[in-house]
């Protein structure tokens, strides 16, 4: 199924320049005067940025945590934007949000996590901008729900924006994982096979919610052929009074952005796309979910020695083992795979296992090495 939104090129509005990768950063919120200024000018003199990002109106999702310095905090995008020529982007929730950042001269807004999740807000938010010429960005809601990131595009849409992009953020999750928010990709690139003249900028800040990851997931992005970034920089971010641990410095940030490998240009501008790199993009998607897979049968497998701790059992049951064993591989010939094959990658993996669950049990015992690594 295709989406017919009428969307406007990203360099219509935004990096008419086509520095690579596009690059939207930012404090996390603005916080004072002279923390948002010398933040702009910093990221500014490393001529890697296209637009100034702030939060000044910030859902926070407890309250007592800081929401934002609100108003004032556009008089000093405003003086940002004059002295470095970046470009603004703030996040709206309300109407009254949209009326005062326009006002302000604001050159892009864009909708945040929690509203997307909420089509009210996301409505109250169209309605706002109906008959203005403003660029917005739309966040995927906190929970992965396809649905609700498409309404949010439609609705504001409708309302008449054609410089239109979605901002992956990634998702909340129950489960426990080293991600602030899981990315689960999927839902992005469903997204772009929905509506493949929308761009989609890729936000490493708010998915790992921790500095030293988000080279990893800028490079991902930037793999599966997103089109831009936006990274939370803040000039000290250890004393930052919002999502401190994820802030980079506009220096960490340049080096970031240095260490990134690029597509190739001819791939991305070519109408008919190379149909060997987009083979390989489908492959390295699978990878990733073998990958991702791979590690979550790791954590079950954990709670399982856990388990046979607990209760005082074996590691390795050999009928249990046999079990999968031929279950698999049955199922493998079923989708074409030779036995062979199967087998082996299924031992691989189970030797892993079984590896892990060693090392539960034996939690608090000195073991000599080969013990551990159980064959
Ligand atoms: C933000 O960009 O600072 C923010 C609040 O992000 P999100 O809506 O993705 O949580
Ligand atoms: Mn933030």
């Amino acid at each position: 199924m295709k989406l017919n939104l009428n969307i406007q090129p990203l360099n219509t509005w935004i990096n008419k320049e086509g520095k690579q990768p596009l690059l939207i950063a930012g404090p996390c919120s603005a916080e004072t005067e002279d923390q948002l200024v010398a933040t702009a000018h910093l990221l500014a003199k490393t001529g890697k940025v296209s637009a100034l990002r702030a939060g000044i109106w910030k859902p926070r999702t407890r309250p007592g945590e800081f929401e934002g310095i609100g108003s004032i905090g556009l008089e000093w995008l405003k003086r940002a934007k004059a002295e470095t020529g970046l470009p603004t982007a703030v996040e709206v929730a309300t109407a009254k949000h949209v009326e005062e950042a326009l006002a302000a001269g604001v050159d892009i807004l864009w909708v945040g996590a929690r509203s997307t999740a909420n089509p009210f807000t996301v409505q109250e938010i169209a309605d706002a901008l109906k008959g203005v010429d403003v660029p917005v960005m739309v966040k995927n809601p906190v929970n992965p729900d396809l649905s609700l990131w498409v309404g949010a595009l439609e609705r504001i849409n409708n309302a008449g924006i054609t410089k239109l992009a979605a901002i992956h953020r990634g998702f909340s999750s129950y489960e426990k994982s080293a991600f602030r928010n899981e990315p689960m990709w999927d839902v992005a690139i469903s997204l772009k096979t929905l509506v493949p003249e929308l761009p989609i900028i890729n936000d490493p800040s708010h998915i790992t919610g921790n500095r030293d990851l988000i080279g990893y997931i800028s490079q991902k992005a930037i793999d599966l052929d997103m089109q831009g970034l936006m990274i939370e920089s803040h000039i000290d971010p250890t004393v930052a009074w919002t999502d401190a641990k994820q802030q980079v410095t506009p220096a960490a940030l340049s080096d970031i952005i240095d260490n990134l490998a690029l597509r190739k240009a001819e791939v991305k501008n070519t109408e008919v796309k190379d149909k060997l790199a987009e083979l390989r993009a489908q492959i390295d998607k699978i990878d990733d979910l073998i990958i991702q897979k791979v590690a979550e049968r790791m954590t079950i497998a954990e709670q399982i020695g856990k388990y046979k701790k607990d209760n005082n059992i074996t590691i390795l049951q050999v009928n249990r083992w046999e079990e999968i064993l031929k279950k698999t591989t049955d199922y493998g010939k079923a989708l074409k795979l030779s036995p062979e094959f199967t087998e082996k990658l299924l031992e691989l993996v189970h030797t892993e296992s079984i590896r892990r669950q060693g090392l539960i049990l034996n939690e608090g015992i000195e073991q000599p090495k080969e013990n551990l690594t159980h064959a």
